[in-house]
């Protein structure tokens, strides 16, 4: 590999060709589990030529480079529809985090295997009681008695964790303070293999019909210590530094994702003979708006900025853009909502979600208005 592949414009070529030139076109399968295979069987190309490891750094696996060339990764990937959004986001919120906080052997350890699509791994933080109040959060881990501080067990219950019952690996926030220890000091994150014992994933139904979350139970499950992320109570500052990554880059591919829907929906309305009127030039313009600043958030996050409460904004407009493109959908092909089987059909309901995951849109507004625009509270 020559340098010059260092260069964006350069890698984009030549990942294009690579792609046109192997033919990773997903099968029939349609299923949530199909979709969790296609994306390991595209992982696993992209990593063994080399493609998954760039923007990622060599102590973790990696081949270097701006993070900008793993955004072109998921961009061609997802755009082109080899892999679906969803399970593709999971790599860019949660390697950054094993990679600042796990200790250096278990990030060069773990983290390939996550790039090369061998594991597939989830998140868990919100609970039944816990959700846009994260902090209070009561799953707890305690030292177990005469491990000379080399176990914890852990107790509770998790809930929404995207993908669990598809993951070897939980990044799992848990209470390790006492009474006494302030909120955001008693939270410890643990990086914790899902087939410990005393760990149950139960899938949820959802309305959109698939089984893409689950309740995670934790029973008596023995950790050790070796495992935790950052030390006691770094777990506040761990969700703070991953959410933005939830909240911006893991959307950049997800973008693509909806430009090419854009795409099908001129086809179906063109070829139902209906003009293409202002909503569609509403929703191309939400789009853009959401591309941009994507673009943007991409750019400080190559220049090595570290981001932040500012990724509350393309949370905003990407929850907004999603649901505006679906709606126009509902508005402009009568029945694929409502009536027929169709993919639009679960998009469209998939799309409410928008507002939801990753930190509610009225959390967002309040982030905005409290962190970004210091109006104070409430
Ligand atoms: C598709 C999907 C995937 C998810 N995947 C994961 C995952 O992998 N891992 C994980 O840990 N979690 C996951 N979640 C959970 C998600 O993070 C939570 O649903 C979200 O943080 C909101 O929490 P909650 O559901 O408990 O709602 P609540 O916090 O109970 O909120 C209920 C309502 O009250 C509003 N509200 C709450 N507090 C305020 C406030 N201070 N000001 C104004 N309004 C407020 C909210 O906006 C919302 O409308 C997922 C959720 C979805 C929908």
């Amino acid at each position: 590999m020559t340098n010059d592949l260092y260069e964006p414009a350069n890698f984009r070529t030549a990942l294009r060709d690579w792609l046109d030139e192997n033919d990773l076109s997903p099968g029939d399968d349609h299923s949530l589990q199909g979709h969790i295979r296609q994306f390991a069987r595209v992982q696993r190309a992209l990593y063994d030529a080399g493609w998954s490891r760039y923007g990622w750094p060599e102590h973790a696996g990696g081949l270097g480079g701006p993070a900008i060339l793993r955004a072109i990764v998921g961009e061609e990937v997802v755009g082109r529809r080899l892999a679906e959004p969803g399970p593709y986001s999971m790599l860019e919120v949660l390697a950054p985090t094993m990679i600042d906080y796990a200790k250096p052997e278990l990030a060069a350890e773990m983290v390939p295997k996550l790039l090369s699509g061998e594991e597939q791994w989830c998140q868990g933080f919100s609970e039944p009681g816990s959700g846009s109040d994260l902090a209070s959060l009561t799953t707890r881990a305690v030292l177990k008695p005469d491990s000379g501080g080399g176990t914890y067990v852990i107790n509770g219950q998790k809930v929404w964790t995207s993908f669990a019952q598809f993951s070897h690996r939980c990044v799992l926030l848990t209470r390790t303070g006492d009474a006494d220890t302030p909120n955001h000091q008693a939270i410890t994150a643990f990086f914790v293999d899902l087939d410990t014992p005393g760990i149950s994933v139960r899938p949820l139904r959802t309305m959109h019909d698939v089984d893409e979350f689950c309740e995670v139970y934790f029973d008596d499950v023995e950790v050790d210590a070796s495992r935790m992320l950052g030390k006691p109570g770094d777990g506040w500052q761990l969700a703070m530094d991953l959410l933005p990554y939830e909240r911006s880059t893991c959307f950049w591919q997800r973008i693509a994702y909806l430009y090419s829907r854009f795409d099908s929906l001129v086809d179906e309305v063109k070829r139902q003979g209906q003009s293409i009127d202002s909503d569609m030039g509403e929703v191309y313009l939400a789009l853009h708006t959401l591309r941009c600043r994507s673009r943007a958030t991409q750019h400080r996050l190559a220049e090595g900025h570290k981001l932040g409460p500012d990724t509350s904004i393309d949370k905003v407009l990407l929850a907004g853009a999603e649901q505006r493109l679906y709606d126009t959908v509902r508005d402009l092909l009568p029945g694929a909502i409502e009536l027929d089987d169709t993919p639009w059909r679960t998009e469209y309901l998939y799309s409410r979600a928008a507002t939801i995951y990753g930190g509610t849109a009225e959390v967002q507004r309040n982030i905005i208005a409290r962190r970004l625009l210091d109006l104070g509270k409430e």
